[in-house]
Formats: structure tokens, sequence, C-alpha cells
């Protein structure tokens, strides 16, 4: 008897390229059914792209918050901040956390969230996930699909390139998150959807095979990356779950949070994370290693100030950080052996 049952949430509305933002007050009006609309911003995102949109709005109430982290406790401050206003949406505006905060507010609320990218620095602009540091390291919780995304490609080419690049590399290490799907579907049995991991897919072969465009100061670089996170996006809607692009890569990348990222951003660190993961599936990470290195993203651990030891431990335990997420990384710590030579054959180390 067929009694499959799946639910689906993508965003409705998504407005990419030049000059996007002049389409966010048709996206308000179609998603705010009352009350005040919530800015969750931060101070360099307010200039760049949060005051444009202020000048956009016309006669909507808002109120505007700026925050720099994303931790509970800014989360717990909002939410107190706003108490006496009767918020009917929230849009985040900025590269990472503003998003964060912002998307899981709404979840916590119970209204629509507007996505609007400063930054195409990682895929969790347009995924339901919400990255949130609750004092010890980031946690990856549920929060809202946005219901609109606005990426401005002029907007996000004033960041700095390394930001890009990194989203970049966060869209090119699907290739790794789906060939430990592919695995956790043989030996685990887990539920395996073909439409989503081929989707995840198209978007890191995407990037990869473009890799010589992705170079600082052009805007086809920034829409060609948007387009693989909105793939992503798209891939984890499908999957109902990040699994499609988020695999062993992403454990090393979170045991890197907790025992000292140095100064690798998310992208950086899931770039080490897959050219590992690569080789551990005896594919070919050489071919990761170039495009990484076409692209400026460094994936030597000393370059983010991260030592030799703390990349081995972050390998050996990162299987903990998700035990029900299983990889290539297996289910019992790995001897520091077996993670000095993985990562000394990719010269992470
Ligand atoms: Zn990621």
């Amino acid at each position: 008897m067929f009694d499959k049952i799946k639910s689906m949430h993508f965003p409705n509305d998504v407005y990419i390229g030049h000059d996007a933002i002049y389409n966010i007050n048709e996206v308000i009006e179609k998603n705010l059914r009352s009350g005040t609309v919530l800015i969750i911003t931060g101070n360099t995102t307010y200039e760049v792209a949060a005051k444009k949109v202020i000048d956009l709005i016309n006669n909507i109430d808002y109120k505007v918050i700026k925050v720099e982290n994303s931790t509970m406790d800014t989360l717990n401050i909002i939410k107190n901040q706003v108490k006496k206003y009767r918020i009917g949406l929230t849009i985040g505006i900025g590269g990472g956390s503003k998003i964060d905060l912002a998307k899981k507010i709404a979840y916590d609320l119970n209204v629509p969230f507007i996505s609007v990218p400063t930054a195409p620095s990682h895929d969790g602009i347009a995924s339901p996930r919400a990255s949130i540091y609750d004092g010890k390291s980031f946690l990856s919780i549920e929060a809202s699909m946005p219901s609109a995304i606005i990426a401005d490609t002029s907007i996000m080419l004033k960041a700095p390139f390394r930001f890009a690049a990194s989203g970049a590399s966060d869209v090119i290490a699907n290739i790794t998150s789906v060939m430990d799907w592919k695995l956790a579907n043989r030996i685990k049995g887990e539920e395996f959807s073909s439409t989503s991991s081929v989707i995840s897919e198209y978007a890191s072969k995407e990037l990869i095979e473009n890799a010589n465009v992705i170079q600082p100061g052009l805007e086809d670089s920034i829409w060609l990356i948007m387009k693989g996170i909105l793939a992503s996006g798209t891939a984890m809607a499908i999957a109902g779950t990040s699994r499609p692009a988020s695999g062993s890569e992403h454990l090393f990348a979170h045991a890197l949070e907790i025992l000292g990222k140095g100064t690798a951003m998310h992208g950086e660190q899931v770039a080490m994370g897959s050219l590992v993961s690569m080789y551990f599936h005896g594919d070919d990470w050489k071919m990761l290693y170039n495009v990484y290195k076409k692209i400026g993203v460094s994936t030597k651990a000393s370059d983010y100030g991260i030592n030799k030891n703390i990349a081995i431990k972050a390998l050996s335990i990162a299987h903990r950080l998700r035990p029900e997420r299983y990889t290539i990384l297996g289910e019992t710590d790995l001897s520091d052996n077996v993670s000095e030579k993985a990562l000394r054959i990719t010269k992470v180390i």
C-alpha cells in the first residue's frame, strides 16, 4: 500500500540580479498581511542595503534593529524589544548572521520572512536552517524558509570577494555531501531523493566548470554563485533536510567551530573538509583542490591560524557532531594517524 507523504516549502518569489532590490515594495505588500515589518540588519549592511530598502518602502510601519552577531542572547534581546509591536513580517538584510536571526524570529513568531543577502557567502541565504551561537558553538536550528529572496547582484558585488569565494566553496562542496548521502542510503537505508541530489550536484558542477569566471569585481561571478546557492536551497527544500548540501565536509567545519576555526569563514572550513572527504571516498580530491585554488580559496589550515593538532582532532571527532547523519567518517573516532595522513595528503596540514 502506498502511504508516503511529504511536505516541501519553497520561496514564493525570488528576485536575483542587477537592481533586484527595487522589487522590495511589491514583495513586502505581497507577504505582509498586517502589522509592523521588522528589519534586522547591521551597521555596515545598513549603509550598503537597508537604507535603500527603507527609502523604497512606502506607507508601511517598520522597525529597524541593528545587530552584530547571531547569538541566542541577541535573539532574546530582539524578541524582548519587539514585544510591544505586532510583527507581521521580518526582513533579514546582511551577510549571514542578520539573515539567520530574522529567519529564526519569523519562525518563532510564525510570520513570513524575506531574505535580502548583501553577500553570497553561504547557502543559508536560501535555506530553512539558522546558524545561531549558543555560547559554546554555532547550532544549526530549524527556522523559516524565506517567503521571498531578493538577491541584488549590484549590492553583493560591493562585499569583499572573499565572501563570494567562500559562498562558492559552500556550493562546490555539495559534491561530497551527495556522496555521503548516497552512502548513507546504501549502508543505513536512509531516505534518498534523486531529484534533490541531482540539483545539488548540478549546482556544484556548474561552479566547478565555471571556476575561472569566479573573479573579484565581476557581477557575473555573483550571479553564478547566487544561482548555485538558490539551487542548493531548492535541493534542501525538496529533501526537507540539509542532507543534499551538508555531509562530512560540514561535520568537519562544525568541529572546527567548536575546537577553533581561526579566521576561516564557513565556506573555507567546508572547502578543507571536502578535500578530505573526497579523499576518503577514493575520489578526485586534486580536482577539487585545483578548483578552490582557481577561485582563490586557500585550503591550508595554517593560512587561517588553525594549528595542525586542532585540524587532526576536528577530523577525528567530526562524526560526533551529528550522530544521526551518517557519512564517510563513520560512527567512531578516526585515529589520529588516519586523520593526520588524510589531512597531509590533501595538503590541509
Ligand atoms: Zn554550508
